[in-house]
C-alpha cells in the first residue's frame, strides 16, 4: 500500500533527478541508480534503521575492532608493537566500515566521524609496505619475528598466498572503501592507498607476469570497476575483466583450478548453474554485471541470467535468502532448502542484493527488484536488531529453541558488511532511464 510518506520520499527523489549521473564514463548501466546522497528517507520504517546504522552500528562495528583490527594496523605501521591479532583477512571489516562511515559523511558534515577516519586512514596508510603491498597478517610476521603467532597465517611466509589467503578479497574491500571516502570527502589520502595497492596489483597478476591465477574469494572485481570509475585508468577495468576470465580454465595459470565451491569448474560465460561458497557467487555475479556494464560484454550477461534462473527456480528460500548449507556456507543441490539448519548468510543475501540491482540497471526488469526487495527486508535486515548493535551470521527460517542475535564474531564480516550496506540503501529505491523514472522499492 502506498503511504504518504512514500509519496514524500518519492517526490524528494525526483526533485533530485538531474544529479543522478555517475560520473564521466562514456559506458555505464544503461539504468542509472538515483544516488543514496540525492534521497531523502523520512518514512518510519527505514529512517530509525538508517538512524541506527549511523549512530549506533558504526561506531559499534570501529569499537570491536579497537582491540584487535585497528591495532593491526598500527603495528604493521611500526606506530605500536606487538603480534597480529585475529583472523588473516581481518583487514578487511576495517575497510568495510570505513566504507560505511564515508557514506554517513556524503550524507551530513560529522567533524568528529571524520577526524577518527582520518586517523585509521593514518594506520592503514603506514601499514602499505614501500611498493603498495597492504596485509598486516604478513607485514607483522616478517617484522616482528618475536612474537610468534599461534598459527602462521596464510600469506605470512610468502605474498600472494592461494587458495586461502585472501589478499585479493581484502584489496577489493579496500578499494570500495577508499572510492567511497573520496567520494564522500574529496581528500585523496584513502584512494591514494588503493591506487598504489592496484598499480602493484597490476604489475604483478596478469599473462607473462609474475602470479597467474584468479581471486580465491571474489570481490576485488567489483573494488577495480569502482576504482577505474573514479580514476578513469582502463587498466582497472582490463585487470577486472582478466581475474573473471581466469576462472574455470586451466591454460596460462600457474596454479591448478580451485574447483566448483571456488566458482572456478568452468569458465565464467558457459556457467549456468550456482555453486559453491554463496557470498564468493555473489560478488563475482556482480563483478561480471559491472564489467560487462563497463565493456558491452553481453556473454558475461547471458551466463548470470541464465544462473539467476537456477538460484531464483532452485535455490533461494522465501526470504530471499541464499546458501542454504552452513558445509563451505555455499549453495545447496537444487530444491535442498531446509529451514532449521538454513545458513543464509547475512553476507550472501546483501551479495544477492547487489546482484540483483545490477541486473536490474541492465535490463530495468522488475523481477529483479523483486528478489532484491525480498532479500533486503527479509533476509538482509533479518541479520540485524533494531538497535543496530546485534547481529545473525546465519538467518535460520526455523529455531524452535529460539536464536539470539550477537554482539560480535570472531569472523565479523556480517556486520561489517551491514555497517556499510545499510547507509547506502536509499540508493536502491529509484533509478533513471532518458524520461523514465522506476520506482522501486515500496515502503
Ligand atoms: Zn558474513
Amino acid at each position: 500500500m502506498t503511504s504518504l510518506k512514500t509519496l514524500c520520499v518519492a517526490a524528494t527523489a525526483v526533485f533530485c533527478l538531474a544529479s543522478a549521473v555517475w560520473a564521466d564514463q562514456k559506458s555505464d548501466y544503461p539504468v542509472t541508480p538515483v544516488k543514496f546522497t540525492d534521497v531523502r528517507v523520512s518514512d518510519c520504517f527505514w529512517r530509525p534503521r538508517l538512524d541506527a546504522a549511523r549512530d549506533v552500528t558504526i561506531p559499534d562495528c570501529f569499537q570491536k575492532c579497537e582491540p584487535t583490527r585497528i591495532p593491526n594496523f598500527a603495528r604493521a605501521a611500526g606506530m605500536e608493537q606487538g603480534p597480529f591479532k585475529g583472523i588473516y583477512y581481518d583487514d578487511s571489516d576495517v575497510y568495510k566500515i570505513i566504507e560505511g562511515a564515508s557514506y554517513v559523511l556524503a550524507l551530513e558534515k560529522n567533524e568528529k566521524l571524520d577526524k577518527y577516519v582520518d586517523s585509521v586512514i593514518e594506520k592503514i596508510a603506514g601499514a602499505q609496505e614501500e611498493d603498495g603491498y597492504l596485509y598486516t597478517a604478513r607485514t607483522i610476521y616478517l617484522k616482528y619475528p618475536q612474537y610468534k603467532p599461534l598459527y602462521t597465517p596464510p600469506g605470512a611466509g610468502e605474498r600472494w598466498s592461494k587458495p586461502v589467503g585472501n589478499e585479493l578479497y581484502n584489496a577489493g574491500h579496500l578499494y570500495e572503501a577508499a572510492v567511497a571516502h573520496y567520494l564522500a570527502t574529496g581528500k585523496r589520502n584513502f584512494l591514494d592507498v588503493a591506487i598504489k595497492h592496484a598499480d602493484l596489483i597490476c604489475n604483478t597478476f596478469g599473462i607473462d607476469k609474475k602470479q597467474n591465477w584468479p581471486p580465491e574469494h571474489q570481490e576485488i572485481e567489483i573494488g577495480l570497476v569502482k576504482l577505474y570509475r573514479v580514476t578513469g585508468d582502463k587498466k582497472y577495468l582490463d585487470q577486472a575483466k582478466y581475474f573473471l576470465d581466469l576462472r574455470g580454465r586451466s591454460e596460462g595459470r600457474t596454479f591448478p583450478m580451485y574447483g566448483r565451491h571456488y566458482q572456478d569448474h568452468q569458465p565464467v560465460v558457459e556457467q549456468t548453474e550456482a555453486f559453491g561458497h554463496a557470498v564468493r557467487a555473489g560478488y563475482m555475479y556482480s563483478g561480471m554485471a559491472d564489467v560487462a556494464a563497463m565493456t558491452g560484454d553481453e556473454s558475461y550477461v547471458k551466463a548470470i541470467n541464465a544462473i539467476w534462473n537456477n538460484v531464483v527456480g532452485t535455490k533461494l528460500y522465501v526470504t530471499g535468502g541464499v546458501g542454504s548449507t552452513r558445509r563451505g556456507e555455499a549453495f545447496e543441490d537444487s530444491y535442498i532448502l531446509p529451514n532449521d539448519t538454513a545458513y543464509c548468510e547475512t553476507c550472501a543475501n546483501i551479495a544477492n542484493v547487489y546482484w540483483n540491482h545490477r541486473m536490474f540497471l541492465w535490463t530495468g526488469e522488475s523481477k529483479y527488484l523483486d528478489v532484491l526487495e525480498r532479500s533486503l527486508y527479509n533476509s538482509v535486515l533479518s541479520g540485524i536488531n533494531l538497535a543496530g548493535d546485534h547481529y545473525f551470521y546465519p538467518n535460520v527460517l526455523d529455531a524452535p529453541n529460539g536464536r539470539e542475535r550477537s554482539a560480535w564474531f570472531g569472523c565479523s564480516c556480517c556486520p561489517s558488511n551491514l555497517s556499510r550496506f545499510l547507509p547506502s540503501m536509499p540508493g536502491y529505491m529509484y533509478a533513471v532511464k532518458d524520461d523514465c523514472v522506476y520506482i522501486n522499492l515500496a515502503l
